[in-house]
């Protein structure tokens, strides 16, 4: 990028600026808010990019594979690397051993984005789900339905992710062809690994990182022409 002018990236006028330039070029936005001092786009900055709060989501649903979340999203697999790249940066996700490739699961720091998911999606059953929920939320000690504020209407306790069993609603449409998707129509208990059927040894996944070897890279192998669905 060429910059024609003296320029302070704290100084609003050359946010607009970028912006434009962006625009004209056709690149892509900064994912940054120089001229923001608030928390809100701070945390925009780690989880507001466009599939990263998808990503996350899947997270919490217990998906922990890179060739799960490709199946379930759909996404271009460079994007998916980029935003899980910026997750782990931040601490929000981190990369653990699994049964034959490193698994991605979240941090305590993106647990905590539990309440913001909850919240979010609430939002979209009120303004943009006519067919009804999708999911429903229930506490694993009681069966009482985890209300919008993440309280349980039986016991009256607020409910950890972890203590949460996610069911169908009565919008949830039936499964495509994924079975990550179709995995995640069974009820089953937040954060716990899902086990799609048919993807014990999937090769597509992340290699593992040899012990002290140097870090493996973030994209699996190449998928299949077309088998990539546009963002
Ligand atoms: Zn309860």
């Amino acid at each position: 990028m060429v910059l024609s002018m003296n320029f302070d990236p704290f100084n609003e006028s050359w946010s607009i600026h970028r912006t434009l330039m962006c625009y004209t070029r056709g690149m892509a936005l900064p994912n940054d808010y120089a001229g923001q001092a608030c928390s809100l786009a701070r945390s925009l900055e780690i989880i507001g990019e466009r599939w990263t709060l998808l990503i996350v989501r899947d997270a919490f649903w217990g998906v922990r594979r890179f060739a799960d979340f490709l199946d379930d999203l759909q996404l271009p697999r460079a994007v998916l690397a980029s935003r899980l790249k910026t997750l782990t940066a931040a601490g929000v996700m981190t990369r653990v051993a699994g049964e034959r490739h490193l698994e991605y699961e979240l941090t305590e720091k993106g647990r905590a984005l539990w309440p913001v998911v909850l919240s979010l999606t609430n939002w979209g059953d009120d303004f943009c789900a006519p067919g009804g929920p999708r999911r429903l939320f229930r506490h694993a000690a009681d069966d009482g339905q985890v209300d919008r504020w993440g309280r349980c209407d039986r016991c009256g306790t607020p409910v950890p992710a972890a203590d949460t069993i996610v069911v169908p609603g009565p919008g949830l449409e039936p499964p495509d062809d994924s079975r990550v998707a179709t995995a995640l129509t069974r009820p089953h208990r937040l954060l716990e690994p899902l086990r799609p059927v048919g993807a014990t040894a999937a090769p597509s996944v992340e290699p593992m990182r040899p012990a002290g070897g140097t870090a493996a890279p973030l994209l699996g192998p190449t998928r299949p022409a077309g088998a990539t669905a546009a963002p």
